[in-house]
């Protein structure tokens, strides 16, 4: 079975559209979204010129703010801090990677925690390890809406998840968890990395490197959620998994693209009518 990401993330998004026309109806503004990107790297171009075609499809407000590479942390700083400030201005997002004389972690921690549509601010973070209502990052909660729109049972099965990443690794597998999986990361130092996917129920893989997961690491049967995107010399899109040698033994799997991407993007515009939702009812 494929599991077709880009078909769910469009049913998701009709969905948001009407509920998004009828929230501007009910409070006489629409949820607004900011995106902040520094400099011309152009994966990180089209990613935001995408979450911006979704915003303007859901029927959001909201202003793509270009910064050239040159921007100080400061002047990016102030800009975050002028967000936080006005009303209107429910969600920001600051597109990462960010320039090397940026400290990440500061332009995180800079957003407020309630317009963090991303769900990297540390409070965030905390409270989805502590299980309290907040803001969960875009890419696990696509992978949990997949896995539960194609009923994949989760409780008690054993979910390997490979890479430790705060925006993907860790938080899918805090959320596996939550679902009763029995949850193991690996990581580039996990030996034997064939042996522990093979174990796999469901296996998630971000790592970054081009089908890195091949067939005979997955266990028969089982659901591969291929989150890597990474670029071959010639330009083609490839996932970290290797998909020729996996489909045939994977009882399902998502594809690259059309999978785990378009569902990232889907849950942006989710967290931004939640971040629009709590401040109104504040
Ligand atoms: P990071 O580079 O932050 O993390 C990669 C993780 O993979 C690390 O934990 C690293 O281990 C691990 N790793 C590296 N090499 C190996 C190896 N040989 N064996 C096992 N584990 C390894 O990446 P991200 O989590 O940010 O992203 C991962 C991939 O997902 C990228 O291709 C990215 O483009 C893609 N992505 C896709 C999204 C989507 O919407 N589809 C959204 C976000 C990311 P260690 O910690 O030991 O270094």
């Amino acid at each position: 079975m494929i599991l077709d990401g880009k078909q769910l993330a469009q049913q998701l998004k009709e969905a948001m559209r009407e509920q998004v026309a009828a929230l501007a109806k009910q409070y006489g503004r629409k949820p607004c979204l900011n995106v902040i990107i520094v400099g011309e790297n152009p994966a990180s171009m089209a990613y935001v010129q995408n979450k911006i075609k979704a915003t303007e499809y859901c029927g959001f407000d909201g202003e793509l703010i270009q910064l050239p590479e040159s921007t100080s942390q400061e002047e990016l700083l102030r800009i975050i801090r002028e967000c936080n400030a006005n009303p209107t201005v429910d969600g920001i997002l600051v597109q990462l990677p960010l320039p090397k004389h940026i400290d990440e972690q500061a332009v995180i921690e800079t957003i407020d925690p309630d317009k963090d549509v991303d769900g990297f601010h540390p409070s965030n973070v905390a409270k989805l390890w502590l299980n309290q209502p907040t803001i969960v990052p875009c890419t696990p909660m696509g992978i949990m809406a997949l896995l539960e729109h194609s009923h994949t049972p989760l409780e008690g099965r054993h979910a390997v998840v490979v890479g430790r990443s705060n925006i993907v690794g860790k938080p899918i597998a805090k959320l596996l968890l939550d679902k009763n999986c029995t949850v193991t990361i690996a990581h580039s130092r996990t030996a034997d990395l064939g042996a522990v996917c093979r174990e796999a129920d469901i296996l998630v893989v971000a790592v970054g490197r081009p089908r890195i997961i091949t067939g005979e690491m997955v266990k028969p049967g089982a659901t591969v959620i291929d989150v890597g995107i990474n670029r071959t010399d010639n330009g083609k899109l490839v996932g970290d998994v290797d998909f020729e040698s996996v489909a045939p033994v994977a009882g399902a799997i998502t594809p690259v693209p059309g999978g785990v991407g378009p569902m990232t993007i889907t849950m942006l515009m989710h967290n931004t009518i939640q971040c629009f939702q709590k401040r109104i009812n504040k």
